[in-house]
């Protein structure tokens, strides 16, 4: 093998190493670490953090790793050297353009903004928060600026989360789909066939809860030998590597949708983890294409899957035999109804599968408009709360509930929210693709078999890790380019059942 490739593919390998020691201090942080090492762990994480960023973007890599695509100079393109090398130039590219002084400043900042969001927040005073999230605005469109972007000022942000899309391919999807969910959110409320959900409010003690969820990981797949299930605040997956995944799930003893669905959807993050080429550990391939394809995987596994008829007829008798005080009197059908449940609400975090992609494309435009200065951050309460009533037909009573409820502005994630509904719109689109190779795969599901469709989702979307872009990612396992039309028809045949529209 070429030299240089060698001496680049093990310093690779000693950075990748770090980084997952440094996302296993993140995980104890968020399950099991004792309050007051809160001061010494920050310290810890940020000497990490440190030492991977200097490593990477130090002279000593961009010699070896230009080096080494010259060594590998007119091998065939599509091969995993050649894929990972020009992976490792855009992240060394995208690291090293943003002056230094600008990244420690950006970082200083974001913990200040932060803490002073938390107070925001909590006391509903969104003057307060103004001038922190007019800088944050400023060093990001510095940042934006440094990175560089040929259309808009956006896609440079959207890039470190998304690679190659760009803001009017997002703006165009969200185009094509918002009238269609606006309308479906405003027939389901005028629906003469309402859901009650309030058989998942009663009584659902936690340690059942418990043991329950991981069966039912490891009934998806999830292989407990490398993985495991925590609890925590703000449930996550933490993929170290393949061998190596978290699930953490949220567990409320009077509301069962809070860890069973929680369990779902990270299940669907890890074993995606765990599905990785065991050649790309450990290698920069060895990671997920991105935040969008990632999201595909959880939100298929909890709602293609987990929403499901066919799954509710495989789960239901099981959850009954848990908690026979709470669902003994209960039907499948009622509790399928009662986890399909649609209602305009105010918080984006306990949205329903119909409106949550309006809670995104809200944020989406309105970042949009502060990034390019069109919107004043002083008339952005007003914004947010006129688009609330346009898309939801409610207001938030106060800004707490609206446009003070996200974390990632203050914590300068401009850019992310897009990903959420790129994820729902191409797990609608890998669900339309493995049910046309298996036909009888929702019966499968009724069954509780679920090998096959974990199987093809491995061989079309997991083992490839990084190695393609998501648009090409899509394409090669559906036969299309990134389209909103299967998420759509999913919905609209789901919810005008469900509400008889
Ligand atoms: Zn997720």
């Amino acid at each position: 093998m070429p030299e240089n490739l060698v001496r680049l593919k093990e310093r690779l390998a000693r950075l990748k190493r770090l980084s997952e020691v440094s996302e296993l201090l993140g995980w104890d942080q968020q399950t099991y670490m004792p309050e007051g090492a809160a001061a010494s762990r920050g310290e810890q994480s940020a000497v990490l953090s440190q030492l991977i960023h200097d490593t990477f973007v130090s002279s000593e890599t961009a010699d070896v790793l230009g080096a080494a695509e010259q060594e590998i100079a007119g091998a065939d393109p599509d091969s995993d050297d050649v894929r990972m090398l020009a992976v490792v130039r855009r992240d060394f590219d995208r690291e090293t353009r943003v002056p230094s002084d600008l990244v420690a400043e950006l970082s200083r900042h974001q913990a200040v903004a932060h803490s002073i969001w938390v107070r925001a927040r909590k006391e509903n005073d969104f003057a307060s928060f103004a001038p922190a999230l007019e800088k944050m605005l400023d060093l990001t469109r510095r940042r934006a600026e440094a990175l560089g972007y040929t259309e808009h000022i956006y896609d440079a942000l959207l890039e470190g989360y998304e690679p190659s899309l760009k803001r009017s391919e997002v703006a165009a999807m969200f185009a094509g789909i918002k009238p269609a969910l606006v309308e479906m959110t405003r027939a389901i409320g005028a629906s003469a066939r309402p859901v009650d959900a309030s058989l998942l409010h009663r009584s659902y003690p936690t340690e059942v809860q418990k043991s329950l969820t991981l069966k039912l990981a490891e009934e998806f797949g999830f292989d407990l030998k490398r993985g495991r299930q925590d609890e925590a605040a703000h449930p996550f997956c933490s993929g170290f590597n393949r061998d190596d995944v978290r699930l953490t799930t949220r567990l409320d003893p009077n509301y069962l949708g809070q860890g069973l669905y929680a369990t779902l959807h990270e299940t669907g993050h890890g074993l995606y983890e765990q599905g990785f080429t065991v050649e790309y550990d450990p290698t920069p391939l060895g990671t997920a294409a991105s935040l969008g394809v990632h999201e595909s995987q959880s939100r298929l596994w909890e709602n293609m899957v987990g929403r499901s008829r066919n799954y509710c007829v495989h789960l239901f008798p099981q959850l009954q035999a848990a908690f026979p005080g709470a669902l003994g009197n209960e039907t499948t059908e009622s509790f399928y109804r009662a986890v399909n449940r649609v209602e305009p609400s105010l918080i984006r975090v306990e949205a329903d599968e119909v409106t949550y992609n309006l809670h995104i494309m809200l944020r989406f435009e309105l970042e949009c408009e502060l990034l390019t200065g069109e919107l004043k951050v002083s008339d952005l309460p007003e914004a947010w709360n006129t688009r609330m009533q346009a898309y939801f037909g409610i207001t938030p009573p106060t800004d707490s509930e609206g446009v003070l409820q996200d974390v990632h502005w203050s914590a300068g994630l401009i850019g992310y929210f897009p990903t959420y509904s790129l994820g729902n719109v191409m797990s609608g689109q890998l669900w339309h693709a493995v049910r046309r190779a298996h036909p009888d795969l929702e019966e499968q599901i009724r069954r509780g078999q679920f090998a096959q469709l974990l199987e093809w989702l491995r061989a079309n979307v997991h083992r490839y890790g990084r190695k393609y872009s998501p648009a090409t990612l899509i394409e090669k396992a559906t036969g299309e380019p990134i389209n909103s039309r299967y998420y759509l028809e999913y919905l609209t045949a789901k919810f005008s059942e469900i509400y008889g529209l």
